[in-house]
């Protein structure tokens, strides 16, 4: 039987563990902490279906001024930590012309086709429906121009992708979602994705499914991975693990645990916040806040907001800046009382630079593979990209073409 150890279990690190198992590996899931508790515990837990478009850097001078006097909430610069962004963002700004934005596109939209299928086949074998909610998700636009060219852009995404959505008026908005307060200049559904309730609840369930099918999970750090003859091992607290192959799902942590090892990824960190809010009347489904960059999204704890990217020093505390924005906006569109947390959650949504995570093997380690970079979708992507990780590691034909994931284009 072939073995492996996989390296973090958010939803990247189940993703492959899971599908690795389905093709007889025997696999051995490592994490510092409990399953699906760091990046994949607090996030807005869309299932995008939609996101056939990686969220390209703007480019255009207007945007880029925006955020830098603070004026757009989507996104917010701490000036201090410039230095620690300046190189990946240099070339996510190249990456993100046109022209190369429409490539990375193609190749993004054919693994993302595949990732509600994927958790749908996940979720029923979990047993975890009642964490999923089918009936997709919206985007609210506040005035006439920004939902007319949102409109546009959604005709065109249904014309290339066969991307499905309905554009909602205000007073169609308000019907749907009675809660709301003001409805703006009305919204886009999209009709195909799904949300999930507790996306904690939702990784824990899938750890737990791996754990049936007869899948160990061990609470070790993976610093200690070293390559052992034609294997790897890592030397846990309860003794060695030793396997045939090695897969580094850390999620934002990758690229500093590969340094060691000679790799040097250049990942655009972009830090979250969310925190939940108790109110009389709530939103049905999770509904995006176009003009204001947040989410609010109905959860089992409350209402959860979360934020766009704060690009800050990366090991600093919390900063409300960018949530405090957010929950002023979010108090013009319906009634919230009080915050459940007084401080925020925070994480990292682990970005690279060309907007495609990073599924393959090692250029220069037998054995050893890499998938991380998931960026803003890695709670959809995790199941659909570990399937394509397995199936290199197998020997199988790929579902979807692996050369733009591959790690050697670093
Ligand atoms: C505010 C916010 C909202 C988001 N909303 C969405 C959304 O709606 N839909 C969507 O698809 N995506 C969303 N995302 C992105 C998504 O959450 C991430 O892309 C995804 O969770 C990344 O998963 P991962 O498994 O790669 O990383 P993680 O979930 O962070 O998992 C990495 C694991 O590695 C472990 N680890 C790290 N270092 C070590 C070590 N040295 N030893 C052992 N273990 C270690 C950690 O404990 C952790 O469990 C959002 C992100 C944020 C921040």
């Amino acid at each position: 039987m072939r073995s492996a150890i996989v390296l973090g279990a958010g939803m990247a690190g189940l993703g492959a563990a899971l599908h690795l198992q389905e093709r007889g590996w025997s696999v051995i899931l490592i994490d510092r902490g409990q399953p699906g508790r760091e990046t994949s515990y607090g996030n807005s837990g869309i299932i995008q279906a939609e996101a056939v478009e990686p969220y390209p850097m703007p480019r255009d001078w207007r945007s880029l001024l925006d955020i830098a006097i603070g004026r757009t909430n989507d996104v917010h610069f701490e000036w201090g930590a410039l230095h620690h962004h300046v190189g990946p963002l240099l070339r996510y700004w190249w990456y993100s012309a046109p022209r190369r934005h429409a490539a990375v596109s193609q190749a993004y939209a054919s693994i993302i086709r595949h990732a509600l299928p994927e958790h749908q086949r996940l979720i029923a074998a979990a047993g975890a429906e009642a964490l999923a909610r089918p009936g997709g998700f919206r985007v609210l636009h506040r005035d006439t121009r920004a939902m007319d060219k949102a409109a546009a852009n959604a005709e065109r995404l249904r014309t290339l992708y066969g991307v499905r959505s309905k554009i909602m008026s205000p007073g169609e908005l308000g019907a749907a979602e009675p809660a709301l307060t003001s409805c703006g200049a009305g919204a886009i559904h999209w009709e195909a994705s799904w949300s999930i309730s507790d996306p904690g609840a939702l990784t824990t369930a899938y750890a737990d499914l791996f754990r049936r099918r007869g899948g160990t999970v061990r609470r070790d750090g993976a610093e200690t991975l070293t390559q052992a003859g034609s294997g790897w091992i890592v030397h846990g607290e309860a003794g060695p693990i030793e396997a045939e192959a090695a897969v580094v799902a850390l999620g934002p942590w990758s690229p500093d645990f590969l340094r060691p090892l000679g790799y040097r990824f250049p990942m655009v960190r972009k830090r979250g916040y969310h925190r939940h809010w108790r109110g009389r009347r709530t939103v049905s489904l999770p509904l995006l806040d176009a003009a204001n960059g947040y989410v609010m999204a109905p959860m089992a704890k409350g209402l959860r907001i979360t934020t766009g990217a704060e690009f800050s020093v990366p090991d600093a505390g919390a900063s409300l800046t960018q949530l405090a924005r957010a929950e002023r906006a979010a108090g013009e569109l319906l009634d919230l009382e009080a915050p459940y947390e007084n401080q925020p959650w925070f994480g990292t949504r682990p970005c690279m630079p060309d907007m495609l995570p990073v599924i393959g093997e090692a250029p220069r380690h037998r054995g050893l593979w890499f998938h991380f970079g998931h960026g803003h979708q890695g709670f959809t992507l995790g199941p659909a990209s570990g399937r394509l990780l397995a199936e290199r590691m197998s020997g199988e034909t790929p579902f979807v073409p692996a050369e733009p994931f591959d790690p050697a284009r670093y």
